[in-house]
Parts: structure tokens; C-alpha cells; sequence
């Protein structure tokens, strides 16, 4: 890993990539002269004015994504030979992987060791994986009687839209595009606007690597634009979404008002993380439930923002979860030793800060942090926040914060964790911390959640599915489901 100096040495030869990718080529938006600025949110400076784009450029890059789909290229190519170019990209995602971690951290604020440790591995990972599995998917022939063979395939779908979210730029990014074009389809992604430099420069990185023209574009847009002109683009065969639960609504409606599109959703989460009297050492399950909730300063889908700790154990729990949070100092994510960058911008600071005012207003009780103070120019800091003697109808325990706040509850029974554990609009992850096997099973089934961790949060690799359930969402990115959701099925029934 570089030393700070380093990475700061490396930040002053970074060359930032700014227009649109369509077709093979860096284009700027079609309606001269529209960008939105970038800004670096630790030092509020601008990294790049990135071409925003609209329905016109819409219209372009989806006639050439269509175009090389139909011409075969790609969609027809032997999956053997788009696994070898998938491969290769891969290899440029490594050897340009101190820029591509470097381009995150300035772009949304994460911290450079979780980016060299989580995310890049975790993209590369996914791209070589995803690429792997594509020349071992069999079709099937099915038990028809003798005067007829029924051969299932597996097919591309066209033309993928994908629209993804700031957290975790490459990442996210990367769970959808690496299935959807080792399936064989052309794909056009809208990065968030928040986080868009990395998509850009890897799109260069791909034809560079033999992936035709045409099937990756990456339009950068400003909230809803480009994104909505995709959702109700007629030629879009689907499309696939990360973000927050209230976009994604709005995309089902998108898809029903034009070509009823498939719609693949991962929006919000309010994860629980339970603690039973029985875990096996409190100090840990404490640690835990700190790294679950101010891991990316609080900005994670899964981030266990509602802990349940029981009543017998709540006065040790807590002194070890304050000790675990005073950990998390928040400073210059460039700097490896920085376990919290800032928040991705002002009115994610905005957001926070209001979620806070509310849970004083409310009642509960503040023991570590609070309301964050904010210089002009100097960066969107916050502290890691503590509630205690929260409860359900508290609005700052009902909606996703999206940061490092955390609201604490007790409960008695193992019942009533489970009440209230479901007792949320939202079903993406949730933590339990026991040393009871059979309570950890138990628990785990009734708990209405995409994924449980047990005595562990956040774990996994590109081999498990990652989805929610409610308002989180529908089908998953990763493992062989993720493959799911970017081919059809068809079947061709013959008359022998
Ligand atoms: P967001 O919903 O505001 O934006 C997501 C993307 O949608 C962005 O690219 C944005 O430009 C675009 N967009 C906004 N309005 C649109 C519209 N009307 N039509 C089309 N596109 C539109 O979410 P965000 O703030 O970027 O990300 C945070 C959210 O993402 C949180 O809710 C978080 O839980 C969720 N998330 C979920 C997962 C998961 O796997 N379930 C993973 C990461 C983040």
C-alpha cells in the first residue's frame, strides 16, 4: 500500500476523464456546453466538469448499443472468446488499480484502504468471475416425448440499462455490467452523478481490451436525466438499478409506461443488528456492531443502523460500542491510517444533520456525537453518532440515514427482536450475534431479510447473491442469480 505522501504525489499526475463513452469514443453531451461539477468532497474542490446528459444523448447511444447487439459481434460471439476479452479488461482493471482506488477516494470520499481492500479486489474479482461463468452455462433439453426435441437457451436480452448509485462507485458499477455483458448484451450505464470518474476511465479500459464498440457506454448524467430517459426508452430491454427505494418505485413506473422493460432493483436498506445474552464475548459482538454501522461513514445499503441488544447485557454492550466508535476519527481518506472519509457531499450533510436534530427532538439519548459541524471549504465531516433509548416511532428509526448514525433499542425475548427486526419498510441485511446455533437458524428464517450474517456483518464474496426483499428490492447481484437476471430464457420446440 502507498504512504499518504504517495497517494497525494499520485492525486497531482491523476488525468480525470470527463465526457460521455459512446460507441467506443469520448464524446461531450449532445446539448453543447452541459456539465455538472465534481467535487472532491474533502476539500470541496472541483475534479472535473463531467458532461451531463440528456435524451438526445440517450437516443444516440442506445441506437448504437442496439446496432452492434443485432449485428452479433458481441451478443453472438463464442462465450469462450468474451470470457478471454473479459479477462484482459480485467487485466487493465490491475495494472491501472492505484488509479482507478485513487479516482473513488476523491470522487465520493472513502477511505483509500478500503478502497485497496475492498473495492477494487471485490470489482476485479467479480469481472473475472462473471467472465468465467459465462462458457459453462448449459442449456437444457427438455423430457418432451419422442416426436419432438424442446431445447431451452439461455440468450442475451439487448440492450441493458444500468443506473448506479455514489457508495461504492466501481463496485456497484461492477456487480451489474460484468454478468450483463459476459451474457452478451450491449450495455449502457449511468453512473451517479456524485461518483461518475471511475465508470468513464474503466469504459476506455474495455475497448482497450477488445470489447467492440458500441457495447459499453457510459453517460453521465444530473439526477433524473439521463437516468429517466433510459427507464422509458423503448429500445432498453431492461434495466437494472442501485439505489434509493424511492427511485426505484419511480423506475417500475418508467418501465410500465413504456415497453414494460424488466426492472432489476437494489434500493435502501434499515438493517438490525441483534444481540442475544448468549453471544459468545460482548466486546466483540460490540466491535461489530460498530463496523456495521460506520464502516463508509454509515454510507452502505446494509449498514445496521437499528441495533437490538438484550436488556441483561445493555450497560456492558454499550461501553464497548462507545470504545469501538471512538475509533472511527473521521479525516483525509487519502491518508491509509483514515478508517472514516467525509460524506459524499453537502446535502448528504444536510441529510445527516437533519436526521440527528430529529432524534433529539424525539427523545432519545445522545451518547457519542451529534450534530456535525460544518467550515466552508474544508470538507463534510461528520463523527460517528449514538442514540440509546430509541423506539419505533422515531423517524430516524423508521428511514434509511445513509450515514453513521446509530439508534439502539433493548428488547427481552427473542420474539420481540424478531417483531421488531421485521417491523421496517425495508428487508436487505441483518446481523445476529449468538452463540446459540439453533437460536441463529431459527432466528435467521423468520427474519423477512435478503441476508442474515451470523456473529459477523457484512461478509461475502462474488460466489453469494447480494439482494433485499421489500422495499429493498428484487432479484440479486452476484454468484449465478446475477446471470439470471441478464439472460431469457427461450425455448425452440421441433417436430422430429
Ligand atoms: P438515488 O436513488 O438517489 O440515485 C441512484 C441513481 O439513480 C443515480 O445514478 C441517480 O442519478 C439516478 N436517478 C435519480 N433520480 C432518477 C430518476 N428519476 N430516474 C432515473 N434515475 C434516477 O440513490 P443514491 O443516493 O445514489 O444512493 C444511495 C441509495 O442507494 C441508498 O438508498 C442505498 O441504500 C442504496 N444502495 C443500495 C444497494 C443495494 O445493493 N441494495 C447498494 C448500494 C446503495
Amino acid at each position: 500500500m502507498k504512504t499518504y505522501q504517495e497517494w497525494q504525489a499520485l492525486r497531482e499526475t491523476l488525468n480525470v476523464r470527463s465526457e460521455a463513452y459512446i460507441n467506443g469514443q469520448f464524446t461531450p453531451a449532445k446539448k453543447k456546453g452541459t456539465t455538472f461539477e465534481c467535487i472532491n468532497p474533502a476539500d470541496e474542490t472541483v475534479l472535473a466538469n463531467v458532461a451531463s446528459c440528456d435524451e438526445a444523448d440517450v437516443d444516440i447511444a442506445v441506437a448504437a448499443a442496439k446496432k452492434v447487439f443485432r449485428s452479433g459481434v458481441w451478443s453472438e460471439m463464442a462465450p469462450g472468446q468474451r470470457k478471454r476479452i473479459l479477462q484482459k479488461w480485467a487485466d487493465l482493471l490491475e495494472q491501472h488499480f492505484d488509479e482507478l482506488a485513487l479516482t473513488d477516494t476523491l470522487d465520493m470520499g472513502k477511505s483509500i484502504s478500503e478502497m485497496v481492500n475492498i473495492d477494487m479486489p471485490d470489482s476485479i474479482d467479480c469481472l473475472r468471475w462473471s467472465a468465467e461463468c459465462i462458457d459453462k452455462l448449459y442449456g437444457e433439453i427438455a423430457p418432451t416425448n419422442s416426436q419432438n426435441l424442446a431445447l431451452i437457451s439461455h440468450e442475451p436480452l439487448g440492450v441493458v440499462a444500468i443506473i448506479t448509485p455514489w457508495n461504492y462507485p466501481l463496485m456497484m458499477v461492477m456487480w451489474k455490467i460484468a454478468p450483463a455483458l459476459a451474457a452478451g448484451n450491449s450495455v449502457i450505464l449511468k453512473p451517479s452523478e456524485k461518483s461518475p470518474l471511475s465508470a468513464l476511465r474503466i469504459a476506455e479500459l474495455a475497448t482497450q481490451a477488445g470489447v467492440p464498440d458500441g457495447v459499453f457506454n457510459v453517460l453521465p448524467g444530473f439526477g433524473h436525466t439521463a437516468g429517466k430517459a433510459l427507464a422509458l426508452h423503448h429500445g432498453v430491454s431492461t434495466l437494472a438499478f442501485t439505489g434509493s427505494s424511492r427511485v426505484a418505485g419511480m423506475l417500475m413506473q418508467y418501465a410500465g409506461q413504456s415497453n414494460m422493460k424488466r426492472v432489476w432493483l437494489e434500493a435502501g436498506g434499515k438493517s438490525p443488528c441483534i444481540v442475544f445474552a448468549d453471544c459468545k464475548d460482548i466486546q466483540a459482538a460490540a466491535q461489530g456492531a460498530a463496523v456495521a454501522i460506520f464502516t463508509n461513514q454509515g454510507e452502505v445499503c446494509i449498514a445496521c443502523s437499528r441495533l437490538y441488544v438484550h436488556q441483561s447485557i445493555k450497560d456492558e454492550f454499550l461501553k464497548h460500542l462507545l470504545e469501538a466508535a471512538r475509533q472511527y476519527v473521521p479525516g483525509d481518506p487519502l491518508d491509509p491510517a483514515t478508517k472514516m472519509g467525509p460524506l459524499v457531499d453537502k446535502a448528504q450533510f444536510e441529510r445527516i444533520t437533519g436526521f440527528i436534530e430529529s432524534a433529539i427532538a424525539d427523545g432519545a439519548t445522545l451518547e457519542l456525537g451529534g450534530v456535525p459541524k460544518y467550515e466552508d471549504g474544508k470538507g463534510f465531516y461528520a463523527h460517528p453518532t449514538i442514540f440509546s433509548d430509541a423506539n419505533h416511532e422515531m423517524e430516524f428509526v423508521q428511514e434509511e440515514i445513509f450515514g453513521p448514525v446509530l439508534a439502539m433499542m433493548t428488547f427481552d425475548t427473542e420474539e420481540e427482536a424478531i417483531t421488531l427486526a421485521n417491523d421496517s419498510k425495508y428487508g436487505l441485511g441483518a446481523a445476529i450475534w449468538t452463540a446459540d446455533l439453533s437460536r441463529a437458524h431459527r432466528v435467521s428464517r423468520k427474519l423477512e431479510s435478503g441476508m442474515v450474517w451470523v456473529n459477523t456483518w457484512g461478509d461475502g464474496d462474488t460466489t453469494v447473491p447480494f439482494g433485499g426483499v421489500k422495499a429493498s428490492g428484487n432479484g440479486r447481484d452476484k454468484s449465478w442469480h446475477a446471470l439470471e437476471k441478464y439472460t431469457e430464457v427461450k425455448n425452440t420446440w421441433i417436430r422430429l
